[in-house]
């Protein structure tokens, strides 16, 4: 069955109420959940704790499985059956670090795109910090350009852009330039695509929790800038109010 997504209809919903669909040994499905699965959207999951029957059973890990059902793998067993309510609660120190990394994450591709036409080629968030490969085969100098593109990203940041997160229909979604090529990576019998918009700066096909404002994130700060590779010239960062 599938699970009902509740980070995506708001990221910032730090505890809420679920039914036990189904136990199997440490693997706890819910009806919906706070919870974001990782690794999923380039995000690693979520930890915090499940309330069943007045024990308190932690959430190590929260996995996407099947495409649409989230499992909870908890960190000892519970005796509860199908049906029974619960209360869930995420770390949500750790949640919005990750929060405010994607959305620098996103400021910053929409940067090294429209400036030096460099593609992502992967990326990684985690509560530590941030790393995303650019593809800057066509730039002279890779390092010279990821500080700018950071300088650049941390001006935009800092206006105060609004984070807006709506749904639209897949014939409207794939209109909107720069959400094509993503859009293709859907499954095609998604109907309703999820859309965040970081007015004029950003526009995306996109699964995962955000800031409502870009003023929430601080500033990117350079950690590390490595060489992966021709196509990968990668970026450690982490942001910092
Ligand atoms: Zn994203």
């Amino acid at each position: 069955m599938a699970t009902k997504m509740l980070f995506q209809l708001d990221s910032y919903m730090k505890e809420f109420e679920a039914k036990l669909v189904k136990v199997e040994g440490l693997n706890a499905y819910l009806d919906q959940t706070a919870f974001h699965p990782g690794p999923f959207g380039g995000l690693a999951s979520d930890t915090g704790y499940l309330e069943v029957n007045g024990e308190r059973v932690n959430v190590v890990e929260a996995r996407l499985e099947n495409n649409d059902e989230i499992v909870h793998v908890l960190e000892k067993e519970i005796n509860a059956t199908p049906g029974t309510k619960v209360k869930g609660y995420i770390d949500w120190d750790k949640r919005y670090m990750m929060m405010k990394l994607h959305t620098a994450s996103h400021v910053l591709s929409s940067v090294m795109y429209n400036k030096y036409g460099a593609k992502i080629t992967g990326g990684h968030i985690d509560s530590n910090g941030a790393k995303d490969d650019f593809d800057l085969s066509k730039v002279k100098d890779w390092r010279t350009a990821l500080k700018d593109g950071v300088n650049e990203s941390n001006k935009l940041i800092s206006s105060c852009a609004e984070v807006k997160v709506y749904y639209l229909p897949r014939e409207e979604a794939i209109r909107i330039p720069g959400i094509v090529k993503l859009a293709e990576k859907f499954p095609p019998n998604v109907d309703k695509f999820r859309i965040v918009e970081i007015v004029g700066i950003d526009i995306q096909a996109d699964g995962g929790p955000h800031v409502k404002n870009t003023c929430e994130i601080g500033k990117i700060n350079i950690i590390n800038l490595e060489n992966r590779g021709k196509n990968k010239k990668r970026i450690y960062y982490t942001v910092k109010g």
